[in-house]
């Protein structure tokens, strides 16, 4: 196209080369639960990506792994359209990252963005569970956002997840949150594959996207999968939530697992003093955390900052830097 003119050969070249890379890593990611490089690896594709196309903006088209979600949903699920598109979340990785983010969001919401919740980044697989007047009646995984596959008998599997709710319900709740498998879970669960002679996952987040995407959910349910619910897509009818840590409350009171670790800060000492916190305590929780995810806690002020084609503006990821076990078992060569 006449938009691509300018750009050299080899820029364009690199672009498709990284575009292929990134493509083969997700396929194998998210559909096969079995990565072949390192997160540290993969971050570092994108990052060369995203300053290519900071250089050339010809090369940011909508197909473009950096305005993408995920990947294409696998063929042994059912397809299922999600009711509001899932997102990814944008990263930071260091202090004046997040000021910037701070001072770009205070800036867009006319100098009133707090109150800041800060919670700890999950990692395992994004869920949606929907509930019509108070029944669960489907389960999705995020798939490529917009459409993700059916693993409703397996997330009845879960023991945190309710089938019906309690109290003050909604007529239609669409909730999201994060399936993981606890850190001695995971461990148990590599033992037994290797005793059995089949290759472990790669990390916690693989082992519960494997356990939870099982075609036979008699599987998944001998798997130790929880759930943590951290947002919602569409909340209709019962008494409506104004913010994000008033959505919290609200879900505990309606038997939804929320966790217990989520912080409402003023400002951006607030958040910073947590980000902390959870850098010297990464362990503490009984799940692997990445990183500290920090939102807008108005949902008024949500709405107004909307979404990116990838990832909602008003919340950002900070992310820890990557941990040694990952690595050390790659290096072994892993359920591939
Ligand atoms: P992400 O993991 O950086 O973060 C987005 C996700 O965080 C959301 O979808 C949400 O489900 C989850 N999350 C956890 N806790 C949350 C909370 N409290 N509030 C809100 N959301 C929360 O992004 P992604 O798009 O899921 O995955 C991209 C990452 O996956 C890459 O940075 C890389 O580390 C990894 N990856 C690796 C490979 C590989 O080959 N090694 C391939 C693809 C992706």
């Amino acid at each position: 196209s006449s938009e691509a003119e300018g750009v050299p050969v080899t820029a364009l070249e690199r672009h498709a080369e990284l575009t292929e890379l990134i493509d083969e890593a997700n396929w194998r990611y998210y559909v096969l639960d079995s990565p072949t490089v390192s997160d540290a690896e993969y971050d570092a594709w994108m990052r060369e990506i995203q300053e290519l196309e900071e250089r050339h903006p010809s090369l940011r088209t909508p197909d473009s792994p950096t305005q993408r979600v995920g990947a294409p949903v696998s063929t042994e699920f059912a397809k299922v359209e999600h009711l509001q598109r899932m997102e990814s979340l944008d990263n930071v990785f260091r202090e004046d990252q997040l000021d910037a983010w701070l001072a770009r969001t205070e800036k867009l919401a006319g100098g009133d963005a707090g109150p800041y919740l800060c919670e700890l980044k999950i990692d395992g697989l994004a869920v949606a569970l929907i509930y019509e007047k108070g029944r669960l009646v489907r389960g999705a995984t995020r798939g490529n956002g917009s459409v993700g596959e059916d693993v409703t008998l397996n997330v009845r599997t879960i023991r945190d997840v309710p089938h019906r709710l309690t109290g003050d319900v909604p007529d239609l709740l669409e909730v999201r949150g994060e399936v993981f498998l606890p850190v001695e879970s995971f461990e148990r669960l590599n033992e037994q594959l290797v005793a059995a002679g089949k290759p472990p996952f790669a990390n916690p987040r693989n082992s519960a996207a494997g356990s939870l995407r099982q075609k036979d959910p008699r599987v998944t349910a001998q798997r130790d999968l929880r759930m943590i619910v951290h947002g919602f897509g569409v909340w209709r009818g019962g008494r409506e939530p104004r913010s994000q840590s008033e959505v919290y409350a609200r879900f505990k009171e309606l038997g939804l697992p929320v966790s217990d670790l989520y912080r409402v800060v003023d400002d951006r000492d607030g958040i910073w003093e947590y980000i902390q916190y959870y850098g010297a305590h990464r362990h503490d929780p009984e799940y692997e955390i990445d990183g500290v995810v920090v939102k807008v806690d108005r949902l008024e002020v949500q709405q107004d900052l909307g979404s990116t084609s990838r990832a909602p503006r008003w919340a950002i990821a900070y992310k820890y830097p990557p941990q040694e076990v990952n690595t050390k078992l790659l290096d072994i060569k892993v359920n591939v």
